[in-house]
Order: C-alpha cells, then structure tokens, then sequence
C-alpha cells in the first residue's frame, strides 16, 4: 500500500507530528507510523517509571501543543497530581499524558484520517515508484509514502575509547546504553562506578542507582567536569532580547550576554530570555561562527540552558558534597578490564600532563546522545549514500530548509522528505526540547496538510 505519510520513528517527535498530522489530514488520508519501541511516544526520555525521573521543563511548558500550553497541566490535574504550572512533573507522567492524548485523538473515528503502526525498525530505504518513497522494515514487509517524516532521534554516543584486556567476561559491565535500566539491578550496594560524561544523563543514572539501593562511590569523569545547573524554584523573568541588535560575532555576544547576566536580577534571567530567539540568533550566525561557538561556549551553554528541577539538582548535589559522587575534569585515555569485576580507565587530568586512574567494577557511558549525528543510525547512513539525505556542514545531523524539509539535490520528482527533532540542529540549533519540538512538528503536519490539500 502507498501510504499518503509515513513517520518514522517511536519517540516524542514521532507522536508529537502524529497528533498533529491527525488534527491536519483530511478523513482520506492514510498515515504509518513505523516503530519498534514499546510504548509509542515515549521514546527514551518518557519510558522511565522511576518516579525521581524529573521533566527538566516546567509542566506549563510541557504541552504537546503549542496553542494550547495549558493541556499538560490540566492533565495533571484530572489525575490528581497535586503539581502546580511552574512545577517539574515526573517523565513517568509525561509519558502517560502522551500515550493519553494520542488515545484520546485515534478515538474520534469521525472525520479522522487513517492511522497504521508498525511494529518495525526500518532497515533500508528504495525508491520504486515517482513520488514515493519506500522502507524495507525489519518484519520483512516493505512500504511506501508520499511523504516521509524522519523522527529518529539522535540515537546514543559510542565509547570514547574501546576497552581491552584479556578479561572478556567484564565486559558485560561496561554499560553502553544506560537507558536499558536493567543493569541496576545486577549492581551491588557496595559496588564501584565509574560514569563517563557528567551531563543529564549522569545525574539522572546517579538518581536511579540510590534508588535502587546503591551507596558506593561513584566516579564521573567527563572532559571539563561540568556539571548541570539548577532551575530556581521562583522562576524569574526572563530579559527580553532584540536579536537584530546583537553583535555579528558570537565572542562578542557572549560578552554582551556575560553583561547582562552580571547586570540581571540572576543569570537565568538572560538564559530565559534567549529560549524564543535561539533559532532566529543562530540563523543569523554565519557558518564559522556556529563552529565557533560549538568548538568554544558548548559545554557552558549545555548546563546553562538545559537545566535540572531544583530538588533534583538537591540530592544529587549533596551526594557530591558527602564524596559519593567524585566528579573529575579530564581526557580519557583508555579502558583497560582486569579480571571479570575490574574495569580500569585511564585519563589524562584537565590542564595537566599527569594520568589518573578510576577503578570500578561498573562502566556507564553517559557521553550523551545529544549530538551523535547520523553516525549511529544504519538506516540514515544508507539514505545518504543513496542521496537522498546530507549532513548539515556542521555534522550535527540532517541538511533541512526552514521548513525542516530535506532538499534533495537531484531535479527528479520524489516524495517529500522532512525530518523533526535533534538530527535538524544544524538548521534550528536548539530543537531538542518539547518546546522546540512541538513547534516543529505542527509546521510540518501544517506543511503536509497543504501538501495534502493541493493533490486532492
Ligand atoms: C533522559 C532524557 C530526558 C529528557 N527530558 C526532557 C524534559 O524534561 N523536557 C524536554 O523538553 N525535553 C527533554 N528531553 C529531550 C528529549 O530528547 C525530547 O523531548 C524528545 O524525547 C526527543 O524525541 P525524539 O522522538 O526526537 O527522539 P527519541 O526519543 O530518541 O526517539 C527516536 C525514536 O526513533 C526510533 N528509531 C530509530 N531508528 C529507527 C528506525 N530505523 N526505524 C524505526 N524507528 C527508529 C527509536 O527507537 C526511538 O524510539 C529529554 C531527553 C532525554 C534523553
């Protein structure tokens, strides 16, 4: 069957196009949704049950549309969550919300279009037909569309460094996807961990292993062992910033910004304040400068802006100040096991030539999904070599216009190609959050129903 839209992929950029596509499509269209998570929607941020898995967005700004921010918050409401707008909800809930609300959509059977899941992964990618564009899915099936919307996500970073040493059986303790929550429960009380990378992640695998009866120590290592920043539990409000008045340059707006931040009530004011204009200021951002600003302000820009809930940034604090949780700054070198419980990795100290060592009985990489690319992705790799996507200049993901559609290169008629989330960064820059995201995908679907609308 030709599909009028497939989405591929099964996590919040998925079912954030899929309810808007729903609300856009006429009662002919036909939608497929290819995915193979378990539980559509959730993706890897909304699956986790730990109650302690904290959104890092206030739940007024939390809604799966934009035109209606308050929809999270009465949903809370209606389930008795005693939460108020301004509060950080459990991801646990988050992810209940969106399974209910797309429910609640598919309910309406009148004048709604076609909607197919498929569980699947899809493997490859054909063009058989004009105008269509066909996916080869892992159950063996192959279907086609006219347009496509890639949600794939950015999948998870690779090990820095690959492990050696003669002791194989410890490998199973070096955990490359921590997302698979399993491997708490193999982790004695006592046992050493060693967590490369010292972002959100970390803090929210530091959470799980308490939860789960952990009280050993636990190493972080990351490059510059920077760490997080807490929300205020009074939020403030935010500057209001002219971008066409900014500097060129992005030193010299950093400096401009490091300013007003001296000068604000306090710095989340400025950070706040540059939430509605990141996009536009990094259009207006010539390509040196972009690469600038990711080779210098990166990891300063991470824990500035995406910030954790404060009673979150509490317990995971006071485990730093107690010594639990050790976080040091440098360059890992190696990963060597020795023996089936011992995993030794090496690393050079930030700023000096010394190497440090952290032993542990446990490895997780925690180095961040954030911006793994393409790389990760087979299907998105075998897209490219057909020509069908290319990486932005900058490597962060998929080349898309403004209308986060792929532009194909070749003047041959085709299907029409957009992708929604992370792997658009190197277009939109800050488009990893619901509020980015849910944005996005309602230009999209808006897009495919006019699309829609001129073929009929
Ligand atoms: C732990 C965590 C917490 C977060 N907390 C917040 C928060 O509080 N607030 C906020 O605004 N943002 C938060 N985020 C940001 C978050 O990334 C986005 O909100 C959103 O979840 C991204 O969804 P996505 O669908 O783009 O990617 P993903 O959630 O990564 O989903 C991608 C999906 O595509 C599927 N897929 C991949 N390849 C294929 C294939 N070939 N065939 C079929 N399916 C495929 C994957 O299985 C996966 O289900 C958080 C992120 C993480 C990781």
């Amino acid at each position: 069957m030709i599909y009028d839209v497939i989405v591929v992929g099964s996590g919040f950029s998925a079912i954030a196009v899929v309810c808007n596509l729903v609300e856009h499509l006429s009662d002919t269209a036909s939608v497929a949704v290819i995915g193979d998570d378990p539980g559509f929607g959730r993706g890897t941020a909304y699956r986790t049950e730990l109650h302690l898995h904290r959104l890092n967005v206030p739940a007024s700004r939390m809604s799966l549309f934009p035109e209606r921010p308050l929809e999270f918050v009465k949903w809370l409401e209606g389930h008795e969550r005693s939460l108020q707008g301004s509060d950080f909800a459990s991801r646990n809930d988050y992810g209940l919300y969106l399974r209910d609300t797309l429910a609640g959509l598919l309910r309406k059977r009148d004048g709604r279009c076609r909607v197919d899941f498929v569980k699947a992964k899809a493997t490859g990618c054909v063009e058989r037909y004009t105008s269509t564009l066909g996916f080869q899915l892992s159950n063996g099936d192959e279907i086609a569309g006219r347009h496509v919307v890639l949600c794939l996500g950015v999948g998870n970073a690779g090990l820095p460094a690959q492990p050696f040493g003669t002791a194989a059986a410890g490998r199973s303790r070096i955990i490359k996807n921590p997302w698979r929550l399993s491997w708490l429960r193999r982790v004695a009380p006592m046992d050493r961990v060693c967590i490369l990378g010292s972002g959100l992640t970390m803090i929210d695998q530091v959470l799980a292993l308490r939860a789960h009866g952990h009280r050993g120590v636990i190493d972080v290592l990351s490059r510059r062992g920077l760490i997080p920043l807490d929300h205020l539990r009074t939020q403030v409000a935010p500057l209001k910033i002219d971008t066409q008045t900014l500097p060129a340059k992005i030193s010299a707006i950093l400096k401009f910004l490091r300013e007003q931040a001296r000068d604000a009530e306090d710095w989340r004011c400025v950070m706040d304040g540059l939430r509605p204009v990141t996009q536009d200021l990094w259009k207006q951002l010539t390509l040196p400068e972009r690469s600038r600003f990711l080779r210098h302000a990166l990891p300063w820009w991470n824990i500035h802006r995406h910030r954790v809930a404060p009673d979150v940034f509490e317990s995971f604090i006071s485990l730093v100040r107690a010594g639990t949780v050790r976080v040091q700054a440098g360059f890992l070198k190696s990963i060597e096991m020795q023996g089936a419980d011992g995993i030794v990795a090496k690393y050079r100290m930030r700023a000096l030539r010394e190497i440090a060592e952290i032993r542990a009985a446990w490895l997780v990489n925690c180095t961040g999904m954030e911006r793994a690319g393409i790389d990760h992705s087979p299907l998105l790799n075998e897209m490219m070599r057909l020509g069908l996507i290319a990486q932005d200049p900058l490597r962060l993901g998929i080349q898309v216009n403004d209308r986060s559609e792929v532009q194909f290169t070749t003047e041959t008629e085709r299907a029409r190609l957009f992708c929604v989330g992370a792997l658009t960064a190197g277009q939109f820059w800050e488009i990893t959050a619901v509020p980015d995201i849910r944005i996005q995908a309602k230009a999209v679907a808006e897009e495919i129903g006019r699309s829609q609308e001129s073929i009929c």
